[in-house]
């Protein structure tokens, strides 16, 4: 049962596509539990999106329902994006939309991953 308000998770969703390789994208890493890619709009000069591979709506379901190898496995691959991105060491943003009011538009759990200059203020 989903947990985030979101409705059940819809196969037809755009990274669902990507996943399935329906849909093209700019792949930056890729490893059992994780997919990275460039987004399509890009807010930054980096700006990566990291999704897991199994079908989670959000970041609440995500965490509510993935077993803790999945999490785990998830979040090493977030950090391996960005240090492969060389965003270690002038630092990086991420930042996971979560339903309504953060204005979440795709509904599979995704991490935004913003860096390449200096970011400015948290919600700027
Ligand atoms: P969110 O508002 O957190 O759901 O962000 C969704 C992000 O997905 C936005 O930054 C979009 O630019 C990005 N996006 C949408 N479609 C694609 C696509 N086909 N390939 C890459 N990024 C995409």
């Amino acid at each position: 049962m989903p947990v985030s308000g979101l409705g059940p998770y819809d196969d037809a969703n755009i990274f669902a596509r990507i996943l399935r390789g329906e849909l093209p994208c700019r792949k930056v890493y890729e490893d059992d539990y994780a997919l990275a890619f460039d987004d399509i709009a890009p807010q930054a000069p980096v700006h990566v999106l990291v999704i897991p591979k199994t079908p989670h709506v959000s970041f609440a379901d995500f965490a509510a329902t993935a077993p803790a190898e999945t999490i785990a496995g998830f979040f090493a691959a977030v950090a391996k994006v960005a240090k492969q991105l060389g965003l270690e060491e002038p630092g990086y943003r991420i930042l996971a939309n979560m339903g309504h009011h953060a204005h979440q538009e795709v509904p599979h759990f995704h991490v935004h991953i913003f860096g390449g200059r200096k970011l400015g203020a948290m919600l700027a």
